[in-house]
């Protein structure tokens, strides 16, 4: 397989002919040559989307009509949907069934936005009052115009469309840069856009590097928002290049985010929500529930349970039946969390199970799911974002100071509290600080309600309504009632 970029409607190689491979994780071997875009095809790409923008040739439409658009192209998901299921798979590692709600939350989010649009086309102006006769004064919504996306390989092809859906509906053009280390369903994508008859230039793609295209990108005059997503180091560079010119910027970072169980919870049910919090998707998940804080009355008798139904999981490759952990995305991420693993053995805390290669698998970039418990709060695997299979369990004694634990990070994406006591359970939510809080469940992720992190988690919100009005400038347009005087200025007397 070789991919190529997609830049004002036409497939082609980039520039300079450069590709880059990309590698299945299960089996290690290269699979696909990707397209490496690099400064030159970004600007092409720039100068498509700012042309298709600027030509009023998307945004022009009415939203009843972009709303076809993005129907068809959920469409063009669904029909592909195990093709682009098992792709996902390859490309990235995870388990197939999760792979395939990626996709079909792709093609849903699509159809989400197209709603959206068709419910309120034709009310796109709204009268406020300024308290003052005179003056008639309305509130306009337009798209913000050229968006630079760039997206991680966790969720490769979600990620790109939790922008793309609501930019396009918004009647923005987009350039997606995605992940190096996962870009071939955001290279299916750009066929199914194309195949959708959307006009070109709306829609460009440039795979490569993110030092590279992805500067490049974030560097361009033309563009004027950026979205992101990805880690923290990389989106405060972002938000440096967006500074240059004052350019619209939101970042959808990392976390390291808090399962709060108190001792009134089910064990076993606690145990599955702990599991599946820091397990699904290999834990290569921005919210994962990464630190968990347990009631001391339930500590000791939870974490034996949670070691025996931990390694009951089966490991293997995502295309497997029942496999429920796959593969580490990358030999780069693999070796990150070894060595992270490395350093935890003298960190102080106990290590309860896992801690590295499993048995039996002596090709891929398997680690098995890790529990690590009596942590140090100052340990680097208490504070610091793994992104893998690895959870951290403490216990507390009072409300209070699982609370204060809980919201003692830099991060703040999500968090969780589990209880029977739901008053005790709004309560905490609402003294968490975080973007997410989930109540006696971690990880369910609905298109419908807003997605974004407190604190170094990132500025802005994706999804509902919040993430299409992330796509939105605000105009206000104020008229005088032409017939009155104003009186500022009455002429100069002469005499
Ligand atoms: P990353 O920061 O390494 O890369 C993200 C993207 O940025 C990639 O496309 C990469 O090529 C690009 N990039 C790298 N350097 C760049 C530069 N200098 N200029 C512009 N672009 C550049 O992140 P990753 O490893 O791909 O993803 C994992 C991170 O993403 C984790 O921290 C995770 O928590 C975060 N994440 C957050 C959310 C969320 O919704 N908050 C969702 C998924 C992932």
């Amino acid at each position: 397989m070789q991919t190529e970029l997609y830049i004002d409607g036409t497939f082609g190689p980039a520039d300079d002919g450069a590709t880059f491979p990309a590698v299945d994780p299960a089996t290690e071997q290269e699979f696909a040559a990707v397209a490496s875009g690099g400064a030159s095809d970004i600007d092409r790409a720039v100068h498509a989307a700012r042309s298709a923008f600027d030509s009023g040739v998307w945004s022009g439409l009415s939203p009843i009509v972009r709303a076809a658009f993005l129907r068809k192209i959920a469409q063009g998901i669904i029909e592909n949907l195990d093709r682009l299921s098992r792709l996902e798979t390859q490309d990235n590692g995870k388990p197939l069934p999760e792979a395939k709600w990626d996709i079909e939350d792709a093609a849903f989010c699509f159809e989400y936005y197209a709603e959206m649009i068709e419910t309120e086309a034709g009310e796109n102006s709204q009268l406020v009052d300024v308290g003052d006769s005179r003056f008639e004064s309305a509130i306009r919504r337009e798209p913000v115009g050229v968006v630079a996306a760039i997206t991680p390989w966790n969720f490769p092809m979600l990620m790109a469309v939790w922008k793309l859906a609501p930019a396009l509906a918004a009647g923005c053009t987009v350039v997606l840069k995605p992940s190096e280390l996962c870009s071939l369903t955001c290279y299916e994508l750009a066929k199914i856009i194309d195949a959708a008859g959307v006009p070109k230039g709306v829609f460009n793609l440039v795979t490569g590097m993110g030092y590279s295209a992805g500067a490049a990108l974030t560097a361009h005059k033309l563009v004027d928002k950026i979205a992101f997503t990805g880690s923290v180091v990389t989106g405060e560079k972002v938000m440096q290049a967006a500074s240059v010119g004052i350019r619209t910027v939101s970042l959808e970072l990392g976390g390291k985010s808090p399962l709060i169980v108190f001792d009134d919870c089910q064990i076993d049910k606690a145990v599955e929500w702990i599991m599946f919090g820091i397990f699904w998707n290999k834990g290569e998940v921005c919210s994962a529930t990464s630190r968990v804080l347990v009631h001391e009355k339930i500590y000791r008798k939870l974490i034996a349970r949670l070691k025996a139904e931990t390694e009951r999981i089966v490991i293997g490759p995502g295309t497997h039946q029942g496999v429920k952990l796959g593969p580490i995305v990358s030999r780069g991420q693999y070796d990150k969390i070894l060595a992270v693993l490395q350093r935890a053995r003298n960190s102080g805390a106990t290590l309860l199970t896992g801690g590295g290669r499993p048995k039996g698998l002596d090709r891929g970039y398997y680690i098995a799911p890790t529990i690590y418990t009596d942590v140090p709060y100052d340990a680097e695997i208490w504070c610091d974002e793994i992104f893998g299979p690895v959870v951290c369990l403490n216990s507390f004694e009072t409300e209070a100071e699982a609370i204060e634990l809980a919201n003692d990070s830099p991060f703040g994406l999500a968090a969780a509290v589990m209880s029977d006591d739901l008053d005790l359970c709004d309560r905490v939510a609402a003294k968490l600080r975080a973007g997410i809080v989930w109540i006696n469940c971690s990880q369910p992720t609905f298109v419908q309600a807003p997605w974004g992190g407190y604190k170094a988690s990132g500025i802005g919100r994706e999804l509902g309504r919040a993430g299409y009005e992330a796509y939105l400038e605000t105009k206000q347009i104020t008229r005088f009632e032409h017939t009155q005087d104003w009186g500022w200025y009455q002429g100069a007397e002469v005499s």
